[in-house]
C-alpha cells in the first residue's frame, strides 16, 4: 500500500529525513516513535501530500487522511459541516452521519466546534478523516493534548475503528505503552533514519510490562 524508498527532506541544514525507506501493508497498524524534532511530523506531512520531498520511489494510496495533535476544526462551521469537508460530494450526508456515529458524536452534530470538549473535538477531527474511507490513516500525536482517561477512551475507539474499517494506520506517539498496545509494528526515527523496528506480537492484555516496551523506553 505504501512503498517509499530513499526519501529525504531538509530545511537548509542537516537532513531531517535522510534517505529513509518505509513499506506499509494494507490494514497494518504501525506506530512511529522518536524524540522531539526527529522528523516524525515532517514524514507524516510528506505522506499526507502536504509537503514535498525528493525520493527514489513513492507509492501511496489515493485515499489518505491525517489527524493532527490539535483538531483544526473550522469554528464557523457545525461539527457535521466540518466532517463534510472530508468528502467532496455534496450529497455525502449519509457518510457524514456514519462517520459521526463511528466516533460516538451523533448527539453533537449541530454543535459549534468551540463548544466541544477536547476529546469531542478530536473525535470530530477523526470523523472528518474517516468520512473519506481512507486506505491510509495518518495520526500525528492525536491524543497528546487529552487527559489520561480521555486518551484511554480515544485509544480504544481508534482500535475499534481500525478493526471495523481496516485502514492502514501510521500513528505518531511519544507514549511507548500506547504504541505497544495499539500497533503491530513500531518504528523509531532518530537523526533522519529508522534506528529500530520492533514487531509487536503479544496479545493486547499481556502487553503490560512487555520487555520490548521496556527496551524502547530506555532508548528514547
Ligand atoms: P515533535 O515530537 O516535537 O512533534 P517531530 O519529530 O514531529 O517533533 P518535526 O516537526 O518533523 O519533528 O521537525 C523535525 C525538524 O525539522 C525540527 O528540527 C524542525 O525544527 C524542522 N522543521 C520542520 N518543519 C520545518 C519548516 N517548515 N521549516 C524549517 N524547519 C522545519
Ligand atoms: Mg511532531
Amino acid at each position: 500500500l505504501v512503498d517509499i524508498q530513499g526519501l529525504s527532506r531538509d530545511f537548509g541544514a542537516a537532513p531531517v529525513l535522510d534517505r529513509i525507506s518505509l513499506a506499509i501493508q494494507p490494514g497494518e497498524f504501525v506506530a512511529l516513535l522518536g524524540r522531539s524534532g526527529s522528523g516524525k511530523s515532517t514524514l507524516l506531512r510528506v505522506l499526507a501530500g502536504l509537503d514535498e520531498a525528493p525520493a527514489a520511489r513513492v507509492v501511496l494510496p489515493k485515499r489518505r487522511s491525517i489527524v493532527f495533535q490539535e483538531p483544526r476544526l473550522m469554528p464557523w462551521k457545525s461539527v457535521a459541516d466540518n466532517v463534510a469537508l472530508g468528502v467532496s460530494n455534496a450529497h455525502a450526508s449519509g457518510a457524514v452521519s456514519r462517520a459521526l456515529a463511528d466516533v460516538e458524536l451523533t448527539h453533537r452534530r449541530d454543535a459549534w466546534p468551540l463548544t466541544l470538549s477536547g476529546g469531542e473535538a478530536q473525535r470530530a477531527a477523526l470523523a472528518r478523516a474517516l468520512v473519506r474511507e481512507p486506505e491510509l490513516l495518518l495520526l500525528d500525536e492525536p491524543f497528546a493534548a487529552l487527559d489520561a482517561l480521555t486518551r484511554l477512551r480515544m485509544q480504544g475507539l481508534v482500535r475499534e475503528l481500525w478493526r471495523k474499517h481496516r485502514p492502514a494506520v501510521l500513528l505518531v506517539t511519544h507514549d511507548v505503552g500506547e504504541a505497544v498496545a495499539l500497533a503491530d509494528r513500531i518504528l523509531v526515527l532518530d537523526r533522519g533514519r529508522f534506528r529500530r523496528e520492533v514487531a509487536v506480537e503479544l496479545p493486547h492484555p499481556r502487553r503490560h510490562g512487555d520487555p520490548c516496551a521496556a527496551a524502547l523506553e530506555t532508548e528514547l
